[in-house]
């Protein structure tokens, strides 16, 4: 009974903040479909390859040390401040044969089997883990005896798509609305909210030119000792349907809809958005917050959902949200100050 409350509480936790939803167990562990590619415009597939960190990557927070203790999120600090932790009592293990499995988005492995435990290792996409024992939970335990959530491994390595973004800044003028497979593109940028939804079968996981920027960002933040670090990338649709409905069920739909997409309306699903560090709204406030919204536009991000600006976009300030549209757009948008819904003339409204 009490670890049913203390994973509540941490549920809980997470529900008051936006999207948080990738770091919430789902009852589906994610396993990408990628024999469906709808997006036959402008993919090119770049063979799935191991990305071990290399050489380069030890001055950015490091796959083998812990983040420093005041680098958590701010949800991780408190959680484990006011709750008694009973790490034995709160989920069951079940031993399953050795079994390889491949990371599907970067993310950290975790002391514990349950969401907020202290962060051990940071894995890339594709980095090849043995997994030898699930938790009812929803955690895989690895042979090292760190557990990471179901939602970021997969069978089998996650193929990148590279897709190519318009080069050309977009005008806010509400024109060069196209539809191509069923995917809405506004002036060459791809579209995921409220009046704009992705197709149930588009599942093109993380798009490696967004990602190479972040980690590109990530390096430059750790130079100007900023760390930043990623807790949620791509979310297929059925990811989405279990965390909506979820939340729906917790805190009924018109709630829900202020923090949480509905299926095929989240722009996790493009595979262009991340969430970082933490899911507080105090993080804005934070140096870490701070420096994403002056500085994301250089690596070609936004804060897609600014502060006081819900009734536009559709969704409640989340400033660890970024979207990448490559340096050019995200700049030419910092710069107008505007949403991006502003800045293409478009909406964010549920038609029901
Ligand atoms: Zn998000």
């Amino acid at each position: 009974m009490k670890g049913k409350a203390f994973i509540a509480i941490l549920l809980a936790l997470a529900t008051l903040t936006g999207c948080s939803d990738g770091n919430v167990s789902s009852n589906i562990p994610s396993q990408p479909d990628f024999s469906t590619t709808t997006d036959t415009a402008a993919t090119e597939t770049v063979p799935a390859e191991n990305t071990e960190p290399s050489e380069e990557t030890t001055t950015v927070p490091s796959d083998t040390t812990p983040p420093p203790a005041a680098e958590e999120t701010t949800a991780e600090t408190e959680a484990t401040e006011t709750t008694p932790v009973e790490t034995d009592t709160i989920w069951t293990e079940s031993p399953v044969q050795d079994t390889v499995m491949y990371v599907n988005t970067e993310c950290y492995s975790r002391k514990d089997a349950f969401i907020g435990a202290e962060a051990v290792e940071l894995y890339y996409i594709n980095d090849e883990v043995n997994v030898v024992a699930t938790t009812d939970t929803d955690y895989y335990k690895l042979d090292n005896g760190a557990f990471i959530h179901m939602d970021y491994l997969s069978e089998s390595k996650t193929e990148i798509t590279t897709t190519t973004t318009a080069a050309t800044p977009a005008q806010p003028t509400g024109e060069g609305i196209e539809v191509i497979n069923g995917i809405t593109y506004v002036q060459g940028i791809m579209i995921a909210n409220k009046t704009y939804a992705l197709p149930s079968d588009y599942n093109p996981g993380v798009s490696s030119e967004a990602y190479n920027a972040l980690i590109e960002m990530e390096y430059a933040a750790a130079n100007e000792g900023i760390t930043l670090f990623l807790n949620s990338g791509f979310r297929s649709y059925s990811d989405q349907y279990v965390i909506y409905n979820r939340y729906v069920s917790w805190d009924g739909k018109a709630e829900a809809d202020r923090y949480s997409a509905r299926p095929g309306h989240s722009e996790h699903q493009t595979g262009y958005a991340f969430d970082l560090n933490s899911f507080e709204e105090s993080f804005g406030e934070t140096p870490e917050g701070i420096w994403l919204a002056e500085n994301c536009h250089k690596y070609g991000f936004i804060i897609r959902y600014p502060k006081g600006k819900e009734h536009i976009t559709g969704y409640m300030y989340e400033p660890w949200h970024v979207r990448y549209l490559g340096v050019d757009i995200a700049t030419s948008v910092y710069e107008s100050g505007l949403t991006l819904e502003e800045y293409l003339g478009i909406t964010s409204v549920y038609a029901d």
